[in-house]
């Protein structure tokens, strides 16, 4: 029997790093809180296919999937539309969550993978500064390794004892919460752009989208700050003056739920503990996407771990985990989190100014299924000051600008420091200048 490893919550990268796990002979399972076939929302998702393959996952049947719509991206005012143009084979899929679950699911089940439904994880385990189980409300399980699947709140992180240095609760402005709900169709009236993105709209630091599909109409509200039903009636009514065609009775969904829109942990591992997916901040910073970067993430956990002989799960051998992490993906995340910290110092006039003076461009907002973050992201900020300046006018728009440049190339370089061998000085003391870069 292989060593025993426990995957804490049925989180997207948590399944399939168990599924390849299992495969590849270790004993695992996963403690899930929610009852089995009840995982998901009452939605669908967008995801590139082509992170499947890379954990190893089938695609599902065509039946279940089709390709998205390019978006069109307004500023709040909705004067000028910048539509992306995706190539075809660059195009995300949109599922349902449920059918992508089932997939995942079955597909972990095949493989041997173990699943503990309705039971809900506390706390980590430990032994000293190692983590060697989790707490349950069914009792304490024991494993020589945990991989932290448990989302954004997640309560083995969060109870991690301070000085292991792995940071806990993502702070106001590093989660966005949504609601999204489907409503009937109102007016039937052609619409020029199918899938309608708004920023700023009202002049709310936020996003949302209008989403026009055959029987139904999707809203999508996105803030930073806490919001109520009687904000999303009111915000709805103002969206149907300028979309029609979100009707007034509310067919699917309707829940608020939060999504990390931060930098990706600066340390996700310890002895005998792993993060990965919303645990370990692994979305695309200015637009939510997590679920292809956690499966990308699940393989790279996966070569990490059976790179090791002597399977000792300790923080040495799994920093190659968050070493090839960093190199791979976490490179091109952070940057853009560095960029997203613009965000609250704009105004509504800015961001107009931003689309109509040619500014962003479409090509700006295109972005496609390999889309990983921006590994150019310095080279595209500074495109985009440029073009800022080229534009002229809104001097006081122009003012904020640099200070993020300065910002987004202070990340990179922390980004292109990571130490490549495991020395606890090296990482403490890089750690504290990637976390410095975003202050
Ligand atoms: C409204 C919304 C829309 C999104 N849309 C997209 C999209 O279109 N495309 C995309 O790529 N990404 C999207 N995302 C983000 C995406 O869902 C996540 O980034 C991705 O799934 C990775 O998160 P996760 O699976 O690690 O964590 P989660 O999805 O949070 O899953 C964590 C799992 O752990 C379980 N759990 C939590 N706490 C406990 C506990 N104490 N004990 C036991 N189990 C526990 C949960 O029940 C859940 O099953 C969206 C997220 C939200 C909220």
């Amino acid at each position: 029997m292989g060593k025993k490893i426990i995957v804490a919550g049925l989180g997207h990268g948590g399944i399939a790093a168990a599924a390849q796990l299992s495969k590849a002979g270790y004993d695992v399972t996963v403690y899930e809180k929610k009852s089995e076939g009840t995982l998901g929302y009452d939605w669908t998702d967008i995801f590139a296919p082509g992170a499947l393959g890379v954990a190893g996952i089938p695609m599902p049947d065509e039946s279940l999937y089709e390709y998205k719509e390019n978006m069109t991206f307004f500023g709040p005012s909705e004067t000028v539309g910048l539509k992306q143009h995706v190539p075809q084979d660059q195009l995300e899929i949109k599922m349902e969550r449920r059918d992508i679950y089932n997939h995942l699911i079955s597909h972990a089940v095949d493989c041997g993978v173990k699943i503990e439904y309705d039971t809900e994880v506390i706390a980590p385990a430990l032994l000293g500064n190692r983590v060697v189980g989790i707490k349950t409300d069914k009792g304490d399980f024991y494993a020589d390794l945990v991989i932290d699947a448990c989302g954004m709140l997640s309560p083995v992180r969060m109870n991690l004892p301070d000085h292991l240095g792995i940071e806990k609760a993502p702070s106001r402005l590093e989660y966005i919460t949504i609601y999204r709900a489907f409503y009937n169709i109102g007016s039937d009236e052609e619409v020029e752009a199918k899938f309608k993105v708004m920023l700023y709209k009202d002049g709310i630091l936020g996003m949302s989208w209008v989403a026009s599909e055959d029987d139904h109409t999707d809203v999508l509200i996105g803030r930073f700050a806490d919001f109520d039903m009687d904000e999303v009636n009111r915000f709805t009514d103002l969206l149907r003056q300028t979309n029609p065609r979100i009707g007034t009775d509310k067919v699917r969904g309707g829940q608020f739920v939060n999504i990390p829109v931060r930098q990706p942990l600066s340390l996700m591992v310890a002895d005998g503990y792993a993060a990965i997916g919303d645990s370990a901040f692994m979305t695309v910073p200015l637009i939510g996407s997590g679920i292809a970067n956690s499966l990308r993430a699940s393989r790279i956990l996966f070569d990490a771990i059976i790179s090791d002989p002597t399977d000792s799960f300790s923080a040495e051998t799994l920093w190659k985990y968050q070493y090839n992490f960093y190199k791979l993906l976490g490179s091109s995340l952070a940057p853009l989190a560095a960029a997203k910290l613009i965000l609250p110092k704009l105004t509504a006039e800015d961001v107009d100014y931003a689309f109509e003076s040619g500014m962003v461009t479409s090509d700006d907002i295109t972005f496609g299924a390999d889309f990983i973050g921006l590994s150019s992201m310095n080279v595209k900020f500074q495109d985009i000051i440029n073009k800022a300046k080229l534009a002229g006018g809104n001097k006081e728009f122009l003012r904020k600008l640099p200070s993020t440049g300065a910002r987004v190339s202070a990340v990179t370089g922390a980004c292109a420091a990571i130490p490549r061998r495991y020395s606890a000085d090296k990482i403490r003391s890089w750690k504290r200048i990637y976390e410095m870069s975003f202050k």
